[in-house]
């Protein structure tokens, strides 16, 4: 059903449902839920109306409204859900799959049960913990686990069809359930710990352990005593001295905001049982809709993206749809929810954290785009380039002691990194090193390929002077590109005398443009100067990083070559199993025997051959 809500406002049904509010090209522009559709557009459209900023806005846009009716309040909540997923409407806050959430799965139905990491929790009967927002973090909890509660790592599939245990159970890191008769107690009482460890009651953990160890002791099982002694230290390693910011210990998310003009900045804290263990921030441009209906819709979005849900949502005033929304959010997470809007007390003290935090967020990412844009704009300026550079690629050659040459580019979108767009070329054409003729064929493949896919760059920088340069410009004129601008970046050179430090004297970094006879200096402590070397850096490390690599295969291959019955497959499984030829080396026998198709003869061969 389609309105303009400020001649038939009468006419719009006043059962709960979602609106969809459309400009003359048909485009929906933002998507509401209401328990009272008509009462909701009244308070937008009546006589007595708001006069926010955002209303004068969709006065001006509002061509019609649609509504959709639903049964109850709940229901509108996940209409509006899809809606926004499905029209992404250019008003409502849009959360984008946030891929760096990670959460830990144990499900303790299983036989054996193991450690899952997981994006999202599902409604599975398991147990999940988190989020976790840094991969570091995680893997540090991972470690202690695996290191001190042996619990099986291998999937499923694997742990039916093992015939014999796998390296896991060698370096004494997992009893080996899979074929080895192994006490289901004992390895129960192992997930409890583990339990307890992830919900973060380590303190109460110790004291168990502390005991358990007595206990063992007691009865002479000293292996056992000497397992919950090392459970217990890697626990006791783990407390951090966090900030308690309750004396309740559930588990909280909290909600603070920050505006400026049309930007919006929504902070969460995470609260884990009275300790904050992290905070997410999400900016939002173009955000004037008002603030009880743009915390329902963010928390809605929020926790049906998958965020785990906690006992309680704390925000900073009382959201649209409470009841729904408290529904909803008790459903995802199979118990009551609270969602509160706290007055006083610790509530409204950690609430106000929230917005400082959002504030902060705000000013940092401000602060940030003001001087990645201003380096940009610089740089226009300082050489002459016809496009703001906001896709800049980098492109270098590397020869390292005189052979093994390595092409690469990296790319900087608006000035920072962008990592997945990083590439290496192998030569394919070009015999010897030539690193010209390198420099060519690279150019040539990415720009034809870029003018076949419509996908060229705004800037393109070569590393060297002006022989780099003039191998570039040959390419262009080539292949005809237009559009794109394109520079050299040469290194300082070592000046004559020394400073003021004893240092050698150098050249400031100096560029050269097409057309122009001498290079152009780049002043010190300036933003195009600092993103020019963070470019040519990044490029040096990336190629860097890519010859080690390939430098630390080769000498594995070749330590191994003097080992008879290690081929290329072999040597392969080695390398991914251990990286390099120092871990294989440290590695017992053992370890070695566990790689697929090497075994004990081999094992013990290798291990005399590197000298161990
Ligand atoms: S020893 Fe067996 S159960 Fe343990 S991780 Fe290896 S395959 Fe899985």
């Amino acid at each position: 059903m389609a309105f303009d809500p400020r001649v038939d406002l009468d006419r719009i049904p006043t059962e709960p449902g979602v609106y969809l509010m459309k400009d003359a090209a048909g485009v929906i522009f933002y998507v509401g839920k209401a328990a009272n559709l008509r009462a909701r557009l009244r308070q937008y459209f009546g006589a007595t109306s708001d006069t926010r900023f955002f209303v004068s806005l969709l006065d001006k846009l509002l061509d019609d409204v649609e509504v959709i009716i639903t049964s109850t309040e709940k229901e509108a909540l996940i209409l509006e859900n899809e809606l926004i997923k499905r029209h992404q409407p250019r008003f409502n806050v849009e959360l984008k799959d946030d891929k760096s959430f990670l959460h830990l799965r144990i499900d303790e139905s299983a036989a054996w049960p193991r450690i899952d990491v997981v994006r999202r929790p599902r409604k599975d009967g398991a147990r999940y913990f988190g989020p976790y927002h840094s991969a570091s973090k995680i893997r540090e909890t991972l470690r202690i686990v695996e290191r001190h509660f042996q619990l099986r790592t291998c999937d499923d599939l694997s742990f039916k069809n093992r015939v014999r245990p796998c390296l896991q159970y060698q370096i004494k890191r997992c009893p080996g359930p899979c074929v080895l008769p192994v006490d289901v107690d004992d390895y129960r009482q192992n997930v409890q710990s583990v339990v307890s460890f992830l919900q973060g009651k380590r303190t109460e953990l110790v004291e168990q352990l502390a005991d358990k160890m007595r206990r063992a002791a007691e009865a002479l099982e000293f292996e056992r005593a000497a397992r919950y002694r090392d459970q217990m230290r890697a626990v006791e390693g783990s407390l951090e001295p966090q900030q308690v910011v309750l004396g309740r210990e559930i588990d909280q998310d909290v909600f603070g905001l920050h505006r400026e003009g049309g930007w919006l900045e929504i902070a969460v804290l995470f609260v884990r049982r009275g300790r904050m263990v992290g905070s997410r921030t999400f900016g939002f441009d173009e955000q004037a809709i008002p603030d009880a209906e743009v915390l329902s819709t963010f928390c809605n979005l929020f926790y049906h993206g998958g965020n785990s849900v906690p006992d309680e949502v704390l925000l900073p005033v009382e959201p649209d749809a409470e009841v729904a929304l408290v529904d909803r959010l008790s459903e995802l997470k199979g118990r009551r929810v609270e969602v509160r809007a706290p007055q006083r007390g610790a509530g409204k003290r950690l609430v106000e954290m929230a917005a400082r935090n959002a504030e902060q967020s705000f000013f940092q990412a401000r602060r940030s785009d003001a001087v990645r844009n201003g380096a940009l704009v610089a740089l226009k300026k300082r050489l002459r380039l016809a496009n703001l550079p906001n896709r800049i690629e980098c492109y270098d050659i590397s020869l390292f002691q005189g052979a093994s040459p390595v092409a690469s580019r990296v790319v900087f979108e608006g000035g920072v990194p962008m990592r997945s767009a990083y590439r290496h070329y192998r030569i394919r054409e070009v015999e010897g090193t030539d690193d010209f003729a390198m420099m060519r064929e690279v150019l040539t493949r990415r720009l034809k390929r870029g003018l076949a896919e419509e996908d060229l760059p705004d800037l393109i920088v070569v590393d060297g002077g002006k022989g780099q340069l003039g191998v570039a410009l040959a390419v262009f004129e080539d292949l005809g590109i237009q559009g794109v601008d394109l520079v050299g970046l040469a290194k300082s050179r070592v000046l004559e005398g020394e400073t003021d430090e004893g240092a050698a004297k150098r050249s400031p970094e100096r560029v050269f443009v097409p057309g122009a006879k001498d290079p152009i200096p780049l002043r010190a402590h300036t933003d195009e100067l600092f993103l020019m070397t963070r470019l040519r850096d990044e490029a040096h490390r990336f190629a860097i990083t890519y010859h080690r690599k390939l430098r630390t295969g080769r000498n594995f291959e070749s330590a191994l070559d003097a080992v008879p019955g290690v081929g290329p497959t072999r040597k392969k499984a080695l390398l991914q199993a251990f990286g390099s030829l120092k871990k294989l080396r440290e590695a017992s026998e053992a370890e070695i025997a566990a790689v697929p198709g090497i075994g004990e003869r081999l094992a013990r061969e290798l291990a005399a051959t590197l000298g161990r």
